[in-house]
């Protein structure tokens, strides 16, 4: 499956959109799941191929031309349209994504697989808290949209600045807190979670979500669990990417790092 770009949307410093479309995108069908992503192929410049290609033409290429996958959420499909888009972060000069993304026009062309997803925000919870940096914005702005009506809702997002901030909506009653990673010079590590203990406690059951750098996500994990806001099975809980491994790095370590999570003990 592959999307031809349509148009290209700056929402923040950060966040493109990436709006597909095209032929190439008639098999799309949606899994219904809040947080729905697709793998996305970005080529090297190198590459002595395009989109659409299939496995035998990238078949004993060289590593560096190959391409370089990257999961990305599908923030909204519109089935009427056949149109995709998708929010990428810019993060510099560097990473396949970010840099495609900033650099995309009409009629360029991205191969995708998918897609797949895992979080829809639970009917019966009492409230919903939705936890992330650049990288989950998508997936929380989609999950936002996705609460019951009238349902409070809690977000908070990392993000660099006030230039960082997108708007978000809801049927819920939605309070967003936007954490400013440029006003701090504390562990980045720690940073959500410190916003997350100082929300005020949430009455009933609360279902989150909580995604993003995955150091950022374990400690905001051991803050939530700890204080008994929210039981294990009413947390989604994912690493999207970690500081200083590119996706390829990450994905090398990503097994040990979850087996490491799931055996921890977090002290009530
Ligand atoms: C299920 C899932 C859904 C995702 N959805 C989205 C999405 O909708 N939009 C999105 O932008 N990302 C999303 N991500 C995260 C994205 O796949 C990774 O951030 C990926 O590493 C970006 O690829 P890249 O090629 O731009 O950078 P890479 O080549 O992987 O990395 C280059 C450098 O940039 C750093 N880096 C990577 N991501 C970020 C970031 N967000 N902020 C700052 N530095 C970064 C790396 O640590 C590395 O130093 C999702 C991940 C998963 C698992």
């Amino acid at each position: 499956m592959y999307g031809e770009v349509i148009s290209t949307t700056h929402l923040s410093s950060h966040l493109v959109r990436v709006v597909l479309g095209g032929p190439g995108l008639e098999g799309f069908v949606s899994s219904g799941f809040a947080d729905e992503y697709v793998n996305c192929f970005f080529l090297p410049a190198t590459a002595p191929y395009s989109a659409p290609f299939q496995e035998e033409d990238i078949r004993g290429l060289p590593r560096e031309q190959r391409p370089f996958p990257r999961r990305i959420t599908v923030r909204s499909w519109d089935s009427a349209r056949g149109e995709l888009a998708l929010d990428i972060a810019a993060h510099g000069d560097v990473g396949h994504a970010g840099r495609w993304a900033t650099q995309a026009r009409p009629g360029d062309r991205l191969q995708l697989r998918g897609p797949a997803g895992g979080y829809r925000p639970h009917p019966e919870a009492d409230s919903y808290l939705l936890v992330g940096d650049e990288s989950a914005l998508p997936a929380i702005a989609a999950c936002a949209e996705a609460v019951p009506v009238g349902r409070h809702v809690v977000a908070v997002v990392e993000v660099e600045d006030a230039a960082g901030e997108v708007p978000l909506t809801s049927p819920g009653a939605l309070q967003v807190r936007w954490v400013h990673r440029a006003a701090h010079d504390t562990d980045p590590d720690e940073l959500l979670a410190d916003a997350v203990r100082a929300l005020p406690r949430p009455v009933g059951t609360v279902s989150a979500f909580v995604h993003g750098e995955a150091g950022a996500t374990r400690a905001v994990r051991r803050a939530l669990l700890s204080a008994r806001i929210v039981t294990e099975e009413n947390l989604s809980c994912s690493p999207y990417w970690r500081r200083g491994l590119d996706d390829e790095q990450w994905r090398a370590v990503k097994a040990d790092w979850l087996r490491s999570i799931a055996a921890e003990t977090v002290s009530h």
